[in-house]
């Protein structure tokens, strides 16, 4: 059975915008995109859903928490970033594995909701792997290692990781060393020969606190405090430092390349986004958690004009108003312009980070399960945006002339989208329309 899903505006990011668009789906797979006349005369036999508004492939967030969904309450705490992780150690040591499926699994919702139908997830607690499954979101799920040192790591730590890595069936893993600061150096370099030995991915957080890069430069700070007061022996850092900014340490572990993508990249000199480009590191974009965190701003402008590759997250709903990725490409996209990016490509650039960007950033790319894209071969993984214009233009930039008219579809999309539909393989897995 083909199911044909047109649209007044297809936008299939590999290719151009396609007014009156459709996509044929069988079953679980887009077989054709193209024009909906065209379409409808090469597959007369296929039913045809029509929506309003803008058909996209389903959004990809480049990085998230899902199972801290109902930790909610701690965006809206006021704390800087060392307050706030205490914050969340004391929570989390409160939770139940069934709290934290249930968190999960409000968390999954809350994307599919927002047309959101892949994400670069830390799993912190592997109980979670389950619901992740059951949702059938796609993406990759990166095992976590935090808070622990070389003597804790051994002690039990470690094969738990690995237990939850080499897991058999649920989504695919990854690995993801989280800091410089809540783990040893020990246990870091482990986690980046635990992931190569398996040929998984890594997603560490890199660069997102001042604090972050005192304390790797110099090992002092509120994260030498931290460490101290949690009974972590980081001897190796601690009270000495390596002088090095947290992106060149991260790297003399091993740990960038392009199966790595790191999260947030807010504290990076030139140099250092030199040298994740030339690693081939992406790095996932999350500013309206940066700003609840006061962990500061990414040079969003420079990323986009030195072309590095980026994409876009939420982080988690602990420290983001929502997991809705389009509210944060909005935000994304007021930073780049704040700094001072005029180039008129910005929101096809900024779309572009919230579906192939995303793809680059969890290696999806190539083959079968591909994603952020939509072109024959690939999942019918999509959503659907209405753009009813809700009064005054937002974006403040006069259209281009060849988009005069239409109105950019990109920029439309950013300013006026609201998903009304998302489909996972083939699948609708919500609709308002
Ligand atoms: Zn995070």
């Amino acid at each position: 059975m083909l199911t044909l899903h047109a649209a007044p505006l297809v936008l299939p990011m590999t290719s151009a915008p396609i007014a009156d668009g459709a996509i044929v789906v069988d079953n679980d797979r887009v077989i054709a995109v193209g024009t909906r006349a065209d379409l409808v005369a090469a597959h007369p036999e296929a039913r045809v859903r029509d929506w309003p508004g803008i058909l996209t492939p389903g959004l990809v967030n480049s990085h998230a928490h899902t199972q801290y969904y109902d930790f909610a309450d701690l965006a809206t705490s006021g704390l800087p970033f060392p307050e706030w992780l205490h914050q969340m150690v004391e929570r989390r040591a409160t939770f139940t594995d069934a709290m934290w499926q249930e968190s999960t699994r409000r968390g999954l919702h809350a994307y599919l909701k927002t047309g959101t139908t892949a994400v670069a997830d830390i799993v912190t607690e592997p109980v979670v792997l389950s619901a992740i499954a059951r949702s059938g979101i796609r993406g990759v799920a990166y095992i976590e290692a935090v808070f622990a040192d070389d003597a804790s790591w051994a002690a039990g730590k470690r094969a738990e990781l690995v237990g939850a890595v080499d897991g058999a069936g649920g989504p695919t893993r990854g690995v993801s060393p989280h800091t410089p600061f809540t783990i040893s150096t020990g246990v870091y370099e482990d986690c980046v020969t635990i992931a190569h030995e398996r040929g998984k991915r890594l997603h560490p957080h890199i660069a997102e606190t001042t604090q972050e890069s005192e304390y790797v430069l110099t090992g002092t700070g509120p994260f030498a405090d931290n460490a101290k007061q949690f009974g972590l022996d980081f001897s190796d850092i601690l009270d000495r430092g390596t002088g090095m900014t947290p992106v060149e340490w991260a790297d003399a572990r091993g740990a960038l390349g392009d199966d790595c993508h790191i999260a947030h990249g807010i504290h990076v000199s030139e140099s250092d986004r030199a040298l994740l480009r030339e690693r081939g590191t992406a790095v996932a974009l999350c500013v309206r958690s940066n700003r609840i965190l006061e962990a500061g701003e990414p040079p969003v402008a420079a990323y986009l004009e030195e072309g590095s590759p980026i994409g876009v997250g939420t982080d988690s709903a602990a420290s983001s108003p929502s997991l809705d990725l389009l509210d944060e490409a909005r935000a994304l996209r007021a930073v780049a312009r704040a700094q001072g990016y005029a180039a008129d490509d910005l929101d096809r650039r900024i779309v572009e980070a919230a579906t192939l960007g995303g793809a680059v950033a969890l290696g999806l790319t190539e083959g079968p399960d591909r994603v952020g894209r939509l072109e024959p071969g690939v999942r019918a993984d999509f959503a659907v945006f209405s753009v009813e214009q809700s009064g005054v233009e937002e974006s403040g930039v006069e259209e281009s002339g060849v988009e005069k008219g239409h109105g950019d579809p990109y920029r439309r999309l950013i300013d006026h989208g609201t998903c009304v539909a998302t489909v996972l393989g083939g699948t609708i897995v919500h609709r308002t329309v």
